[in-house]
């Protein structure tokens, strides 16, 4: 039986914790803002060691998807949701089931959708108990997989990028570090490929990084240094966290992109860092966009032309990038500004 307890959290609308003894739920969903419209986020299921880490991580991605919806110019609000459990050993039809039993007690106000650990096949067993779900397959009238889309994202905001710091934005023979070639890496490494780059990657999952090796010809590294490859892109589209205390000093790319949520550690501080070190970061929540810009795009305005959206990233990219190089701000700190008066003018 489901047991929904509120939390009271200051700055989010709604934060919840979902627990099903019968399917072993144990989940999180927090709903940061709907001042621009229902909010929209994906589920990330995860092995971690606490609800305390759990609850940590929904409150930054969820306040991170409100962010991402008003600087891409959606009218969607920020929302998240996290199971803690491992994906590869704790995932059962019951337990997907359940998770969309808890989705649906938000009678809408949560919307959502697939995030690390979570396939659209098991997005159609979320929907079994709730509509409240987007990113379905095909075979189940949604517009499945938006991790293409995702890369697409990233693929034009690194052009971006490129122009900036190098001066052109052709990827041919650019050196690009990927950390995690899961969904969205492995889509990412097959764009680099396709424009020339050359790639390192690097995963938890040797069989990934193998498969990696044998499509694109990319160098397999070990997990504690592809951080440290000297490349012109490190590209971070694994977990959170990753740009911090100990990794700052370490990198030794030209800029940082890539598709990872909350990439910094402690995001007052690191942006500094890594701008002292003349490493231009472009901002997660905007290149990462174009998975959420796909559902919105399709199925809810119900259109189907994403390419001028997904070359909108690239702009704001340049935008954001000019503004922090002119206020000598570091472009994350740039870019909350942008979002927050966007959301303060809606
Ligand atoms: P995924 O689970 O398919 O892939 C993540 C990969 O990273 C896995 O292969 C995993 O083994 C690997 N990994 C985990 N920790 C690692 C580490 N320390 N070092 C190296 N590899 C590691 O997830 P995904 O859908 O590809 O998402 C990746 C990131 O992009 C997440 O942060 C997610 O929130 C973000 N994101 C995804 C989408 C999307 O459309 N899928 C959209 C926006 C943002």
């Amino acid at each position: 039986m489901l047991q929904v307890t509120p939390l009271k959290i200051k700055g989010f609308e709604i934060v919840v914790v979902g627990r099903d003894p019968s399917s072993n739920l144990h989940a999180i969903i927090a709903v940061h803002s709907t001042t621009l419209g229902p909010s929209l986020g994906g589920i990330r299921m995860w092995p971690y060691d606490s609800e305390k880490e759990a609850l940590q991580d929904v409150l930054r991605l969820a306040a991170a998807m409100t962010k991402k919806a008003a600087i891409s110019g959606l009218q969607m609000g920020g929302g998240k949701a996290v199971i803690i459990g491992d994906p590869g050993t704790d995932k059962t039809r019951l337990l997907l089931r359940s998770m969309g039993a808890f989705i649906d007690s938000l009678q809408g106000k949560y919307l959502a959708a697939k995030d690390s650990g979570i396939l659209p096949e098991d997005l159609d067993i979320v929907a079994e108990k709730t509509r409240h779900v987007t990113g379905t397959t095909k075979k189940h009238g949604g517009s499945g997989d938006p991790s293409l889309a995702t890369a697409k994202g990233i693929l034009a905001g690194m052009q971006a990028a490129c122009k900036f710091a190098l001066g052109t934005k052709t990827l041919k023979d650019r050196v690009v570090a990927i950390q995690g070639v899961g969904q969205v890496g492995w889509n990412l490494g097959n764009l680099l490929t396709q424009q020339g780059a050359k790639l390192f990657v690097a995963d938890l999952e040797p069989s990934r990084v193998k498969r990696v090796e044998r499509s694109w010809k990319a160098i397999g590294v070990p997990l504690s240094e592809i951080h440290q490859i000297p490349a012109d892109i490190f590209a971070p589209c694994a977990l959170g966290g990753i740009l911090n205390a100990d990794t700052i000093p370490q990198i030794r790319a030209t800029i940082v992109a890539g598709g990872a949520n909350n990439q910094f550690g402690d995001e007052e501080q690191d942006p500094y860092h890594l701008m002292k070190r003349n490493i231009l970061h472009v901002p997660d929540y905007i290149v990462n966009a174009g998975g959420l810009i796909h559902l919105y795009v399709h199925e809810i305005l119900h259109q189907r032309r994403l390419a001028p959206w997904i070359s909108n990233i690239g702009k704001t990219v340049d935008q954001v990038l000019k503004s922090s190089f002119q206020k000598q701000l570091p472009p994350l700190i740039m870019a909350n500004q942008i979002a927050a008066q966007k959301l303060e003018l809606s």
